[in-house]
This record gives C-alpha cells, sequence and structure tokens, in this order.
C-alpha cells in the first residue's frame, strides 16, 4: 500500500483509544469535566456495563451555547491557554482531548446550560459529527449521554470484560471521587440501581461511610495537618486524609487510594511511602485501607506525562515521600487505639443500652448512628501505667488501668519489645554478643548454603559470629545474648529457609530473633516477671501490635463493662 494520510474519521478513532479505553474511561472523564466546573452536584448513570448508555449530570459551570461545538474539536479547552501554563495546571482537564475522543467512538448528546443564558442547548453527535442542535430547557449545568460506546469499534468491543467488571471499574471510579471531594454530592446508579450516594457534607468521614462502610470507617484515624513552625515552606507537600488502622488491613491495595492536588493517581511511590508508614505494624500480605492527599504547588508535580492523566511525576520525589510517610506513621502512633472487645456479652442476650456510656464523636451526626452502638476509637498515645492483677491460661496478662481492663497477650506483647531493644542495639552497633566455649559447626543444605554465605555479615550485626568451613559446613564462634540457652541454630535455619533476596533482610533477622527469644504462650511467669513485661512495653512507641502485625492487647473499658452489666 502507497504511503498517504489518514482520513480524519480514523485518526479520530486511533486517537481516541488512548483517552477511552472502557466505559469507566468515560466515567472518568466526564466526572472530571463535572468537577473542574465546580458542580456541588454530580449524578452517574450506566447501564448495559457502560456500553449502552452512561450518562453524567452536573449543576456546575455549563458551557456558553456559542462554544459548544468547540468542545468537541481535539485539543480545544478552556483550561489552559499557553504553554507557561502547563506548569500549573490546578484543573483536572487541560488536554482538551475527552469530548472529541468519546464522541469518535459513540454516539454523544449534551444538554448544557451556563449561568448568564436564558435557555439551555442539545446537541446531538454521530461519529463525531454534529447532527442536530436545538434549545431546551435546563436548569444550570451539563448533562452527557453517551451511547452505543464501542459499537463501530469491534476489536475493542471484544477486548471488554463482563458486565460485572466494567460495572466495578465504573463504580471505582466514583467512589474514588467520591472520596476526593467530600463537598461534592455524587450518586451513581447501576442499571437504574442506587450503589452509592454520598451527602457532600465536605467531610471524609462521611464519603469513607458511604463508600466503604461503617466498620471501616469506625476505624480510620485523621492524619493531622502538621503544625508549621514559622511559615510553610511553599513548596512543602502536605499531607491530609485518613489511615486505616492496621486492624482493618486487606489483602490487597484496593483500598489504598492516593490523590495529588486530589486527582486520582496511582503513583507506586506514594503506595509504597504509605506501606513503609504501616512496617512492622501489620501482618504479612495485608495492605492498608487509606485515603490521601498531597496538596502541593502546581508547578512540583508533572501530570502531563500519559492522556489518562493518573500518572504523575514529582520535582522533588523524595521530599514528597517522606512527607507521606511521616504523616501517616504519625497518626498511626499517635491514634492508634488499643483493640476492644466489643459486645462481649451479646452471645449471652445482655440488655443493650443504646448509645450509654459510648460518647459519639462530636462529628458524628444523627443520621449515621447505627442499630448497634458504635465505639469511638480512644485515642492511646502511649500505654498508661497498668496494674497487674494476674495471668490467664499462662498465656495472657490481666491487668486493669486508668479505664478499665487490659488482656495482653505476653508473647506478643514480649516480641515487640524485643524487636525495638534488638533494632536499637543494632543501630547503635552495641549488640550484647554470647561467644561460646567451643566454637560449634553448622551444616546446611546447599540453597541454605548459598543464603548464609551471603548473609553472614548482615547476621554479624546482630551478634552472629558465622564463617564457611568446609564444603556446606560453618564455624559458629558467637551468638547473640538474647539468645544463648535458646535453640538458635533452629532460628538461623528458619531463616534461611524464609527465601534468600527476599525482603528486608535485617527487619527479617530481628524479626526472628524476637520470637525465638520472647516468653511463649503457655509459660507461667511470676507476679514480677509480669511487671517487668508490662513495664517494658509501656515504654515502647507503638505497643499494640507485635513486630507481625497482630495485637499485643484487648481493652475492655470501664463503659464497656457497665454496658454488658446493664448499668448505667
Ligand atoms: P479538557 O477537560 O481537557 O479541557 P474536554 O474535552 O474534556 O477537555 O472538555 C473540553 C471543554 O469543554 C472543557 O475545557 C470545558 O470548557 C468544556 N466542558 C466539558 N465538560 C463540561 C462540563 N461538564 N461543564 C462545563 N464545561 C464543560
Ligand atoms: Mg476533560
Amino acid at each position: 500500500m502507497p504511503i498517504r494520510v489518514l482520513d480524519p474519521q480514523l485518526v479520530a478513532r486511533i486517537a481516541a483509544g488512548e483517552v477511552v479505553e472502557r466505559p469507566a474511561s468515560v466515567v472518568k472523564e466526564l466526572v472530571e469535566n463535572s468537577l473542574d466546573a465546580g458542580s456541588s452536584q454530580i449524578s452517574v448513570e450506566v447501564r448495559g456495563g457502560g456500553v449502552s448508555l452512561i450518562r453524567v449530570m452536573d449543576n456546575g459551570s455549563g458551557i456558553p451555547s456559542a462554544e459548544i461545538e468547540l468542545a468537541f474539536d481535539r485539543y480545544a479547552t478552556s483550561k489552559i491557554g499557553s504553554v507557561d501554563d502547563l506548569e500549573s495546571i490546578s484543573s483536572l482537564g487541560f488536554r482538551g482531548e475527552a469530548l472529541p475522543s468519546i464522541a469518535a467512538v459513540a454516539q454523544v448528546d449534551i444538554v448544557t446550560r451556563a449561568a448568564d443564558e436564558s435557555a439551555g442547548t442539545y446537541l446531538s453527535l454521530q461519529d463525531g459529527k454534529v447532527v442536530n442542535r436545538e434549545s431546551q430547557g435546563r436548569s444550570q449545568g451539563t448533562t452527557v449521554t453517551v451511547k452505543n460506546l464501542f459499537r463501530k469499534v469491534p476489536a475493542r468491543l471484544k477486548f471488554l470484560k463482563s458486565l460485572a467488571t466494567e460495572n466495578s471499574h465504573m463504580a471505582n471510579v466514583v467512589s474514588r471521587y467520591a472520596l476526593a471531594f467530600p463537598e461534592v454530592k455524587f450518586a451513581l446508579f447501576i442499571d437504574g440501581r442506587a450503589t452509592l450516594r454520598t451527602p457532600g457534607s465536605g467531610r471524609l468521614i462521611d464519603s469513607i461511610i458511604e463508600v466503604y462502610g461503617l466498620d471501616v470507617a469506625q476505624n480510620m484515624l485523621e492524619i493531622e495537618a502538621e503544625r508549621w513552625e514559622g511559615r510553610p515552606a511553599i513548596s512543602s507537600p502536605q499531607v491530609t486524609g485518613m489511615v486505616g488502622s492496621p486492624s482493618i488491613s486487606r489483602s490487597n491495595r484496593d483500598y489504598l487510594s492516593l490523590f495529588v492536588n486530589r486527582r486520582w493517581t496511582n503513583s507506586r511511590l506514594l503506595a509504597w511511602a504509605v506501606e513503609e508508614a504501616y512496617h512492622g505494624l501489620l501482618m504479612q500480605g495485608k495492605h492498608p485501607v487509606a485515603i490521601i492527599n498531597i496538596s502541593l504547588s502546581p508547578g512540583e508535580v508533572d501530570v502531563n506525562i500519559h492522556p489518562t492523566k493518573t500518572e504523575v511525576k514529582f520535582h522533588h520525589e523524595h521530599a514528597v515521600f517522606s512527607a507521606v510517610q511521616k504523616a501517616v506513621r504519625q497518626a498511626l502512633i499517635k491514634l492508634m487505639p488499643v483493640p476492644k472487645i466489643e459486645e462481649v456479652a451479646t452471645a449471652y442476650g445482655a440488655p443493650s443500652v443504646p448509645g450509654q456510656g459510648l460518647p459519639l464523636s462530636a462529628e458524628a451526626d444523627s443520621r449515621l448512628i447505627p442499630s448497634s452502638p458504635v465505639t469511638a476509637p480512644t485515642p492511646a498515645v502511649t500505654l498508661p501505667a497498668l496494674r497487674i492483677l494476674g495471668q490467664l491460661s499462662s498465656s495472657y496478662i490481666i491487668a486493669e488501668g486508668p479505664d478499665g481492663l487490659y488482656l495482653i497477650d505476653q508473647h506478643a506483647a514480649h516480641e515487640r519489645i524485643l524487636f525495638e531493644k534488638i533494632k536499637d542495639q543494632r543501630s547503635r552497633q552495641a549488640v550484647e554478643v554470647q561467644g561460646l566455649l567451643e566454637p560449634v559447626t553448622f551444616e546446611v543444605s546447599p540453597q541454605q548454603e548459598a543464603v548464609l554465605k551471603s548473609q553472614c555479615a548482615n547476621l554479624a550485626e546482630f551478634g552472629f559470629s558465622i564463617e564457611p568451613f568446609g564444603e556446606r559446613t560453618f564455624l559458629v564462634r558467637a551468638v547473640p545474648a538474647l539468645l544463648s540457652g535458646k535453640d538458635w541454630a533452629g532460628m538461623v535455619r528458619e531463616l534461611l529457609d524464609s527465601g534468600g533476596d527476599k525482603g528486608d533482610w535485617r527487619e527479617k533477622i530481628a524479626i526472628s530473633m524476637a520470637c525465638h527469644s520472647a516468653v511463649k504462650a503457655g509459660q507461667v511467669l511470676t507476679d514480677d516477671e509480669m511487671r517487668e513485661l508490662v513495664r517494658q512495653l509501656e515504654q515502647i512507641a507503638i505497643p499494640h501490635t507485635c513486630p507481625h502485625g497482630r495485637p499485643t492487647m484487648i481493652h475492655l473499658s470501664l463503659g464497656q463493662l457497665r454496658k454488658e452489666f446493664g448499668r448505667s
């Protein structure tokens, strides 16, 4: 075939593929336009997996009658005007590609009315061309209706997944923006059924309740705005939002929502920063629930990387990373409640007295009070001083605090204490070492040998003196004092079997040492031993979980006791 210039309709369709990958992309672009138009109400209706119909209705600025056709031209936008503007994008859209792209792969109707116009305008497009225009009544705002998506692009249609999958992608888009814009009232209807409604109250927690439910919302901790000493640096990123307590962690990353200047992004860097902040608080394979927005001056971030605008690049990556990590970590440490025993006695049919002794947070509005009483998380800065009452089942320490009863898992608590101690000693290069009277030979499998060779130096930092001694044999001259008399050989074997280059080895060694040297469940402790353990626990910054992320204690407050016993 000779070289020739493609026909414009074909060009438009090819280009549209970049922006409109699936029905959820249409929802995303239209919702972004509604948000850019300053809407306070956005309603999204979809049918047939978004292929039959997508309709987005808003009460925003509307498009002036004289400009509607232009809005459907490629690269036509009201949001930027010069190359310089690219440096300071504060709107979600700016490329002027969405409307023409959608019109290239679907049938589009629009009704819009700008503030100062007396009537609305209706425009209908087929194959990107206007086929009808008339005046129509409408209050201020815009409604875009997209029908028969990809009907003329069979390749795309074939690539779409089941209705349920496409519906979930579209719901995901609306949910994320509902979380990013709590002041906007969102509604989503899927095949006529209302699946999401947010109140538009401006409070993030209200959006979280609607998107994730009350159970998650009750376990969210607010990221406190950083208090500035002096004036904030212009370029300092501000981190706001809410993070879930480790108790509501999930097995995938879908519950992590990251926004940059309220643009939803899938930045790996930011996800990593958040997960780093949860380090040591989550069980393996678990991921946090978090909704985080990073505000920074538009010049500090480049969003013009890809037509879908979900990728971002930061000019000062490192500053953003550490701001996020620090803010999340602080929220977790400051506010992490000791897990509470909820409704212990319900199984015995104790009368429940709604609301009794359970202060609902001042913000909660009566509409949100569920039928069962909600326990507001008690901020526990550190552990209060505790009085030991006894030991249960040779495994749990029972203690009394200023507000009720604490049950402490002796093994988990001791693990946390030792883990902190081991890390601290290593970083100060002050590990206590126990030399062995006679060097001990240590035989390993070929796989273990490879790992051990590569980890000798790391192990040495923790007090293990291990050197090669012939084929698949090592000589151990010293071990950490903590492990003397314990099964250190078993510990090292376990560590070597845990995989070669996976994970942070220093962390793994510290966890493993803590686990092997901590008191076991089933071990009888004297009162003095329990007191000492609790005293050490009181001094730890994050006393509430063990290094594997399991809770070290549960708390039954006096309020809950009163409730359970039906007193008031
Ligand atoms: P972009 O959002 O990148 O500017 P679009 O193709 O999405 O490009 O939209 C083109 C223009 O149409 C926008 O710049 C805006 O002026 C106008 N527009 C689109 N949707 C709306 C809406 N819901 N309300 C008001 N104006 C809109
Ligand atoms: Mg747009």
